[in-house]
């Protein structure tokens, strides 16, 4: 049956298309602008682009090293879509309309919950599966897509989430019993398993990956070693199967090592490892000589071109192990990297010169899987030169101006436990209230307001040359304006200047630092049609002028009422980066640190009396290993601390999290040791609060009311039951209430509407305390 696992090949390659295709072609489908026909079509194009992409790199369009890693929306949603595993509520909706409803929600029902896939960035849609939940193999859409491109010419190895994973990152149905976990229905899902991986065989795939992340973490609800107790008693029931396709289980984003007995004798044909997060077995560990192993080695979370030499060195090792073959491989889909370098232009300088010589991308990362395959198999001679290449260009960048600055580092290795530390949160709290004077259950945003056409259009004319600076300050300051005044009219009480200057909570900072550079192209999907664009911090950061003081005191000069300074912490600077690889995360926090603390001196002086800064990836970068969790959790807040603790104790320190799984964090989250939290909780109808009450946090805590993933307006009877669920849990003197994210997505129409209620729905709750 098996035809040979290719010899190089990505786990996935990027999904939204180079030119974010795919967000134009789902966006004009949500806005009636286009068919459903239409959408089709463009999917069908973009597919097929990336075919022939990865087919101009070098890969056999015969051989099943192509993978299939297209979504629509999200990969997790198109297994529940493949499994048929609706709630309830989207009942009597069906075929687009039904998926997209899952995915954002509509006037009638929200949608599935939306969090981060492992520690990336990526957001998948959360599958709610109950004891009754339908689960059956609901139809052919992966089949089919398998089948439309075999017939165009490629023999695609389509790739789909595993079945542990997708129920270890389920969440039980809200009217499941007591103790009910979704992994109680594996041998439902292993049955419809079944069923697709005979489709696929039927329809003439050889290959088809299943990705197992859950099995390399420790931050599911389900301990690791469960996990792969399950693996190991189901895989083997696929691999049984009789005329399938060969499998291969991939193992992406953490130490794959652990599960490896597990799965090792299962019956699959290849095993995939992340071997830059995770570390190879040694010989005699386990017996692979029935598997394959696909190691992977080329980077697939970061950009930077890869150490060709250490990874020829690693391959060697490996065939050491007696596996059944090697191949080599990402350590992940590549959808969490952009394109193309040579879609970048980082200026004529020098520095464009080093970027495109240090970085790798998508495309140079295949080609890279392709000369390590090519030394695998005609020997490392072979390709000899390509790897002295790599070896040079990582050379130069050592010693490269701005990779190291002595007035950094000297500064980063001064800081004191002095730096990171304020004088109590008791003692600091009747100042504050005392100086700022607000009512009980203050109301605020959470700092972005709508992007609209106006604001994106200014930022393109002075991209072209159209206005001028002074021009496009004009615009922005109008828009500014336009916020203030309407969040007085609104009657909120801590008022946001908006972040209009914004192109992103991040790239807006990266490219005021020294030390980063931005892209033009260098999209990757956030979640569904949202992107991001990571800047590469390449050097050492440091703050050359001010960043955010001009537009704060203009904000603050239009109104009596306290303007929040608004930045973005350290953690999340990095993780929405790239960050560089050459030096400790935990260094790079400092750096940026201290650049912030600056930034925090100067916008008090300025005379902001409130200052929040976001750390929305604080969770997010949580490593999947528990062993290294501590350390990070170490040098992430002790980094926030640097950042904010030079204040005076009148000055209100905020910051914001966008998520609610405290769980792990809970204590880091008590360690930042800001004033007033922000965090997401519409979803869950405010539940991670008695949580937070139950480990004693008695800072201020603003739990999001508004779940601002979807246009959907709550009315004000729903807000005033969310702050009195939260009033339970939060005494009222330290509850905030503000909506659970920024919102630069939403639209204007559903921001005035909201806002309206949650004041009237505060107003209504501060009457009745
Ligand atoms: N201040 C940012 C905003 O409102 C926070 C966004 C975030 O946490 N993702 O846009
Ligand atoms: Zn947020």
């Amino acid at each position: 049956m098996a035809t040979e696992f290719p010899t190089a090949t990505i786990l996935g390659y990027p999904r939204i298309g180079r030119r974010r295709e795919l967000k134009r072609a789902v966006e004009s489908y949500w806005a009636g602008r286009s068919t459903a026909e239409e959408l089709t079509s463009a999917f069908t194009a973009l597919r097929h682009a990336t075919f022939d992409r990865l087919a101009e790199l070098g890969y056999d369009r015969s051989n099943s090293s192509i993978p299939e890693n297209s979504s629509l929306y999200d990969q997790v949603l198109d297994v529940t879509w493949q499994l048929g595993a609706i709630p309830q509520r989207f009942s009597g909706k069906s075929e687009l309309d039904l998926y997209f409803a899952l995915a954002r929600g509509d006037q009638d029902v929200p949608p599935l919950e939306m969090t981060k896939w492992f520690d990336t960035n990526y957001h998948y849609l959360v599958p709610e599966i109950g004891p009754d939940t339908p689960i059956s193999f609901a139809n052919d859409h992966l089949v089919q897509r398998f089948v439309e491109a075999k017939n165009a010419g490629t023999l695609t190895r389509p790739v789909v989430v595993g079945p542990v994973t997708y129920l270890a990152l389920a969440k039980a149905a809200d009217d499941a019993p007591e103790g009910f976990e979704p992994l109680d229905r594996i041998d439902d899902v292993v049955a419809a398993y079944r069923e697709l991986v005979s489709a696929f065989g039927a329809a003439g795939a050889t290959w088809v990956q299943f990705d197992e992340p859950a099995l390399v973490s420790d931050n599911l609800s389900v301990s690791r070693i469960d996990l792969a107790e399950i693996a190991g008693r189901v895989w083997p029931l696929l691999a049984a199967l009789e005329d399938r396709p060969s499998l291969l289980l991939a193992l992406p984003y953490g130490d794959g090592r652990m599960a490896l007995p597990a799965i090792a004798g299962s019956g699959v044909e290849a095993i995939q490892l992340d071997l830059v997060r995770g570390s190879a077995p040694v010989p005699g560990e386990v017996n692979l000589s029935k598997v394959r192993l696909v190691a992977g080695l080329i980077d697939g979370r970061n950009i930077w071109r890869a150490d060709l030499a250490a990874a020829r060195d690693a391959l060697i090792e490996l065939e050491q192990l007696g596996a059944a073959g090697i191949s080599v491989a990402t350590t992940n889909s590549l959808q969490h990297v952009p394109h193309d370098t040579a879609d970048e232009k980082w200026g004529d300088t020098e520095l464009n010169a080093n970027l495109h010589d240090w970085l790798a991308f998508a495309d140079q990362k295949v080609a890279e899987t392709a000369v390590l395959a090519r030394g695998l198999s005609h020997g490392w001679d072979s390709v000899a030169a390509d790897i002295a290449q790599a070896s040079t260009a990582l050379a130069a960048r050592a010693i490269a101006p701005g990779v190291r600055r002595e007035d950094v580092r000297t500064r980063t290795a001064a800081l004191t436990e002095a730096d990171r530390t304020r004088i109590p949160f008791t003692e600091r709290e009747p100042i504050q209230a005392q100086k700022l004077g607000l009512p009980i259950l203050p109301t605020t945003t959470i700092g972005s307001f709508p992007q609209t056409p106006e604001i994106r259009n200014a930022r393109a004319a002075l991209n072209r040359g159209e206005i001028d600076e002074a021009g496009y300050t004009e615009r922005i300051r109008g828009e500014v304006a336009k916020v203030i005044k309407l969040q007085e009219d609104l009657d909120i009480d801590v008022l946001v200047h908006g972040e209009p200057e914004r192109n992103d909570m991040v790239q807006y900072f990266a490219e005021q630092f020294d030390g980063f550079a931005a892209t033009r192209n260098g999209w990757v999907q956030s979640y569904g049609s949202r992107c991001t664009r990571p800047s590469i911090q390449w050097g050492d950061v440091a703050r050359p002028a001010p960043m955010t003081v001009e537009w704060t005191s203009y904000a603050q000069s239009l109104t009596g009422r306290p303007v929040k300074g608004m930045l973005t912490g350290p953690v999340t600077i990095l993780a929405w980066s790239f960050p560089r690889i050459d030096i400790p995360l935990g260094e790079s926090a400092d750096q940026i640190a201290l650049a912030l603390r600056d930034e925090v001196a100067d916008l008090e002086a300025a005379g902001t009396s409130i200052i929040q800064v976001d750390e929305p990836a604080l969770r997010e970068l949580l490593p999947l290993d528990a062993d290294r969790q501590a350390d990070y959790l170490d040098w992430s807040v002790g980094s926030f601390r640097a950042a904010t603790a030079g204040v005076r104790p009148d000055t209100q320190i905020h910051t914001h999290l966008c998520y609610s799984e405290f769980g792990q964090i809970i204590d880091a989250i008590a360690g930042l040791d800001a004033d007033v939290t922000s965090i997401e909780a519409a979803r869950s109808k405010m539940e991670v609060l008695p949580e937070l009450a139950a480990n004693g946090f008695f800072r201020g805590v603003g739990p999001g009311v508004w779940d601002i993933h979807s246009p959907r307006v709550p009315s004000t009877a729903e807000l005033v039951e969310l702050i009195q669920a939260a009033a339970q849990s939060v005494p009222a003197n330290h509850l905030w209430v503000n909506p659970d994210c920024g919102l630069k997505t939403r639209a204007y129409p559903e921001t005035n509407a909201t806002l309206a209620n949650l004041v009237e729905a505060t107003k209504i709750v501060r009457a009745e305390l």
